[in-house]
Formats: C-alpha cells, structure tokens, sequence
C-alpha cells in the first residue's frame, strides 16, 4: 500500500465511532477520529442510559467521556472539524476536513443522523427561542416553568421524564395513541401528576413573538384545535441520515442511509459504515457500539491483507 497519513479515519465521535477507535488502536492501527461538534453523538442527549447490558445506569454524558477518554488513552487521534469529501482513490482515502486532506488505508463512517423537523410554521424562527431538541442541553431553561414535548419514541419519553422533574406542567404531544417507545418508560410517565398527555394530536403551528409563547395542536384525525401556552418545546420526532456529502464514494438507500449490512462494509472497498448512519433496523446504542467494532475489525482485516 502507498504511505499513507493514518491506518484508518474514523468520520464522527459517537458511539460507534469511538468504538471503532478503541478497537482500531487495539489492533495497532494508527487512527485519526474526526468530530464536527463535540465527541458524544446522540447519546449525551439521553439523561440516564439503563439498557447498556453490564451498566446498570450511567449518564449519557459520562458514558460518552467514559469512551472517549478510553479512545484517546489508548493512542487514538481526534480532531475537530467537518468533512467535507471523501475520495476513493483506490488503496488510499483521501479525506477533507477544515479544507486539509488526510489521506488513509481504510475510512469508517460513523456520522449517526440528524434530527427530524416537524417543518411546520414558527419552528424555524423558534428554535433557540423556546423551540429545542434536546432536553438535557436546555431543559434548565425552564426550571418551573409549562413545556412540551412532541414524539412518542424512546427520545421523546425520557425527554418528557426528565422534564417533568423541575418544570411545572409537561405536556407530551404524540400523534398516535400507543406509544413506540419502551413501556416502562411509558408507566413512569404516567405515573407523574405534572404530565398531560395529549395523543392522536399534532402540533400544527409555534407561536411567539421575540420568544416561544404558545402551539396549536390540532386533532390527527379531526379538525378541532386548541391553542397551548408553553415556555419551551422539545421536539423528539426521531432521526433522518445526514450523508448526502458522502453519496460520491458510496452506495445510499432509498432513505438516503449508507447502503452496507451487518459487517458495515459499503460499495466501496476499504470504506466501511457503521452505526446510525447505515441502513439497518434496530438504531440503538448497543448495535451502535456493535457495529463500532465490527467495521474496525473488518477495516483492519482490509488492511492486512492489501499489505
Ligand atoms: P423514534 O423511535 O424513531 O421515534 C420517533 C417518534 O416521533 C415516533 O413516535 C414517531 O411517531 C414520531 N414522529 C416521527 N415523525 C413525526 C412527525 N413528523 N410528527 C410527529 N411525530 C413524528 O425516535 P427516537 O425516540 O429519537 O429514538 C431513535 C432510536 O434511538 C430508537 O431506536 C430508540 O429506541 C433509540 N433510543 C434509545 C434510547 C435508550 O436506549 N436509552 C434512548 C433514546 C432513543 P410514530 O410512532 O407514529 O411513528
């Protein structure tokens, strides 16, 4: 193989990407992780993680830290920026980031997805007035105060449970009556006296001058609406990918996930996906960190046989 920068990037520091890179640097491969906001992805989002098998509980936050310090102590090298190309150019990668190029024997793309929009009027104007998606970054805006929560998965739940906490009212608005998220979070919900749950209801419009003032929320299946008056609104509608800058090098589906299966490997030989970020059915830390391991081993087994 010609000289090359790195064994392997690693594009993006959550889960998945720090796994990669602890068992990348492990394989005595030289790494270099690349992050454009901070190290975590979406789990530092989530209050308390207690479906890690082996973790009883721990913070998303300290769960995050906990791996990327594991990845760093062992060798790996993080930058901060944003890539903006990848290029196959056949035994070497050639990665740009902050206008530099890195190249590499082998690339993992491990960039998660974005959140979902409600694309409905005022959310746009909104957000960072009132208007967020995550509640454990913003939640103490509104320490007393009345908010609401839109979505009924896992992220919208424990959203609506951390809040209801130390906010006065929370309402959580779901478009259908059962929930997707797990039950017992559903139950802990209910049970709580400050919670009001408004389902078969979308939020049809956010209201508010300088500020989030108020939400219309309108019957799913009827016309009757009514008006709200919030102080914040978390939306926790799910994830969409975010990997059109990677569509040259590499295969996407139909949802514009990266095309690769379960041994993350993508149309392109030496280029591997893993995590959120690829086409797969069960989007959870655990088959995050999994699929972490599975592309660095498989990037480093690439390697070894190209040298
Ligand atoms: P999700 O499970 O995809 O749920 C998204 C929710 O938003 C669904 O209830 C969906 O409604 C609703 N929704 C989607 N588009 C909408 C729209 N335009 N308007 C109104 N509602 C809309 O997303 P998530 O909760 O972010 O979770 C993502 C993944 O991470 C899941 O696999 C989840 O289990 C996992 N997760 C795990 C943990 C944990 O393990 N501790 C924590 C958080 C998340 P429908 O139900 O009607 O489709």
């Amino acid at each position: 193989m010609n000289k090359v920068d790195y064994d392997i990037i690693i594009v993006g520091a959550g889960a998945s990407g720090m796994t990669a890179a602890i068992y990348g640097v492990r394989s005595g491969k030289s790494i270099l992780l690349i992050e454009e906001k901070m190290y975590g992805g979406q789990i530092i989002n989530t209050p308390q993680v207690e479906n890690y098998p082996g973790i009883e509980n721990i913070s998303g936050t300290s769960f995050a830290t906990n791996l990327y310090n594991q990845a760093k102590g062992l060798g790996a090298e993080y930058m901060n920026g944003k890539v903006t190309k990848i290029k196959d150019c056949g035994n070497t990668k050639k990665v740009t980031v902050n206008n530099n190029s890195y190249t590499a024997k082998s690339v993992i793309i491990a960039t998660g997805a974005k959140n979902r929009t409600l694309n409905v009027l005022g959310e746009k104007e909104l957000t960072g007035k009132g208007v967020s998606y995550c509640a454990t970054c913003d939640g103490m805006f509104f320490r007393n105060r009345d908010v609401a929560v839109v979505g009924g998965g896992n992220t919208a739940l424990e959203d609506a449970l951390f809040l209801s906490d130390y906010c006065n009212k929370v309402y959580i608005i779901h478009r259908r009556d059962t929930f997707r998220g797990e039950k017992q979070l559903e139950e802990s919900l209910r049970a709580k006296d400050n919670v009001v749950f408004l389902l078969n209801r979308v939020v049809e419009e956010i209201q508010g001058e300088e500020a989030l003032e108020s939400i219309m929320v309108k019957e799913k299946d009827g016309d009757k609406s009514e008006k709200i008056s919030i102080n914040g609104l978390f939306i926790a509608v799910g994830q969409v990918p975010d990997n059109d800058v990677f569509s040259n090098v590499v295969k996407l589906d139909e949802y514009g996930y990266i095309a690769a299966g379960e041994d993350c490997k993508t149309n392109c030989e030496g280029v591997y996906a893993a995590g959120d970020c690829r086409t797969k059915s069960v989007r959870q830390l655990t088959t995050a960190t999994s699929d972490g391991a599975v592309a660095a081993l498989g990037a480093c087994s690439y390697i070894n046989t190209k040298s």
